[in-house]
């Protein structure tokens, strides 16, 4: 390790988690920090605009210790802002973002930091399936990641959290990332390096509600989908060019057999017939005239976005000046 005095950086997301708190902080995650001696610890407490009583509770951790920081967010701006700003201020060698209700098992911290001492720059938790809430839940996440990948996202693996242990490197290339909509998750796929993973059973909560209902998540996926790819405005183009297609061969079939041929195979095709034809053919234009134009927003909406073209991984580079 080259770094003298390696730290790792735990990062705490936290909207109205009062019931939980205590028994995560005191009985799950401190202990397991405790066992981790070879490096310094931070915890970074992100309060995304709580409004219950966790931010006195937090006060009194910071107030105990100063590798407890709280950082207060003005008021609730969704997890994934409130995981930017924990990776923002996380100084760690290595930063861990962990959920505050228990859902993620912080018994496996020590099985993270292994990988990542073997050399993976990103371990991502993985959760199975098949312990999400509800059926809708379960199913609709499913079809996240399946319809995910099918849209061109090839980086994420099914089932990926935000229960993660990230470089610094990898933090630092973050940080550089300035787009508003984001779902880190994606994004942190997207920016490559040499990811690990750990599967891990997806616990119930310890007790109060999941901010995201079934709405929030919904949009969550929306967001994801048009963030990460153009694949769903292209088959709008595509499903244009073949009505295109299909609506012109079968327009010269009729003037063809009709009018050239004068109808030998006694279709008596009418005007009602041809007036559809000549209309499908309009549709299909307007459809792939449509997707061209949803593809000049969507280069549009890239360049606004402001991401690098490409990420240099410089620990693997050579004879480089950077
Ligand atoms: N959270 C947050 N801001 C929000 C919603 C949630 O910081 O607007 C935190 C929440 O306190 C928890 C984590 O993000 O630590 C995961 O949230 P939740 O358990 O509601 O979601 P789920 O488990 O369904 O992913
Ligand atoms: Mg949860």
């Amino acid at each position: 390790m080259s770094i003298l005095d390696p730290t790792i950086s735990i990062v705490i997301p936290i909207h109205n988690e009062e019931e939980v708190l205590p028994e995560f902080l005191d009985k799950q995650l401190l202990p397991e920090l405790d066992e981790i001696k070879d490096y310094k610890t931070e915890v970074i407490f992100v309060d995304d605009g709580s409004t219950d009583k966790s931010v006195s509770i937090l006060q009194k951790y910071t107030d105990k210790s100063k590798k407890f920081k709280l950082i207060s967010l003005s008021r609730n701006f969704g997890k994934e802002a409130a995981l930017s700003a924990g990776l923002k201020y996380a100084s760690g060698t290595a930063v861990i973002t962990i959920d505050a209700d228990g859902q993620q098992p912080p018994s496996l911290i020590p099985e993270f930091i292994k990988k990542w001492e073997a050399g993976a720059e990103i371990v991502t938790g993985v959760r199975d399936h098949f312990t999400k809430h509800g059926f809708v839940q379960k199913t609709g996440s499913k079809l996240f990641y399946w319809a995910l990948r099918k849209m061109g996202n090839r980086h994420t693996v099914p089932g990926s959290t935000d229960f993660r242990l990230i470089d610094r490197i990898v933090v630092d290339e973050f940080n550089h990332l300035s787009e508003h909509n984001r779902i880190t998750r994606g994004l942190i796929d997207w920016l490559g390096f040499k990811q690990e993973y750990i599967k891990y059973t997806y616990g119930a909560r310890l007790a109060g509600k999941p901010s995201y209902n079934l709405s929030k998540l919904f949009h969550l996926a929306v967001d994801s989908f048009i963030s990460m790819s153009t694949t769903p405005l292209v088959i709008f183009g595509y499903i244009g060019a073949i009505i295109t297609i299909f609506s012109f061969l079968l327009g010269m079939f009729v003037i063809i057999q009709q009018y050239i041929l004068g109808d030998p195979l006694h279709l008596y095709w009418n005007g009602a017939v041809q007036m559809t034809i000549f209309i499908t053919f309009l549709v299909g234009l307007v459809l792939i005239s449509q997707a061209i134009t949803a593809l000049y927003i969507s280069h549009i909406h890239a360049e606004t976005q402001g991401r690098p073209l490409y990420i240099v991984d410089k620990k693997s580079s050579r004879n480089l000046k950077v």
